[in-house]
């Protein structure tokens, strides 16, 4: 990845942290996330609404997911990237994977946010990094993250969130 790419990568993390900023605003957990097209353009933006949507799959990568697949054709999404605020859960990794997204990019690790959740039964998510889960699968998806320049500007949207 040269710097460009590099840049280019932050830039839409930093979007996908507005719409983590806007999902805590609303009344969920502080995540986000953006679909991005193969010409760079953003597509869908989405916020995690499991609480006010009481549903509780309703992780922001999840449900882009489930818009998505509606939308856009597999093989258009194959040439889409996913950016996410943190690196998507075991869920919402297997819901990238079978809307056949080619490319996730995530700011901060499961590990890391980890960290910031603690115990919180909100999220107490699997130790399962999506590398791992891509692994035993059987379609190529790139994985690009994390990304230390953007930690602080993920994290700081969770502060005072979790308990
Ligand atoms: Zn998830």
């Amino acid at each position: 990845m040269n710097a460009n790419e590099r840049e280019l990568h932050l830039f839409y993390i930093r979007k996908a942290v507005e719409v983590s900023r806007r999902a805590r605003a609303s009344g969920n957990t502080p995540f986000g996330c953006l679909l991005v097209g193969p010409e760079g353009e953003v597509l869908m933006e989405q916020g995690n609404i499991e609480i006010t949507g009481r549903v509780c799959t309703g992780h922001a990568e999840t449900s882009l997911m489930q818009r998505a697949s509606g939308e856009y054709a597999k093989d258009y999404l194959w040439k889409c990237t996913l950016y996410s605020t943190a690196e998507p859960c075991a869920m919402c990794t297997g819901s990238i994977y079978w809307g056949h997204v080619g490319r996730i990019v995530y700011g901060i690790s499961e590990r890391r946010l980890a960290e910031l959740t603690g115990d919180d039964e909100q999220n107490l998510t699997p130790d399962m990094p999506c590398r791992d889960i891509l692994a035993r699968g059987r379609k190529p998806i790139e994985v690009v993250g994390p990304f230390p320049e953007i930690e602080q500007a993920v994290v700081a949207v969770h502060e005072g969130y979790w308990t």
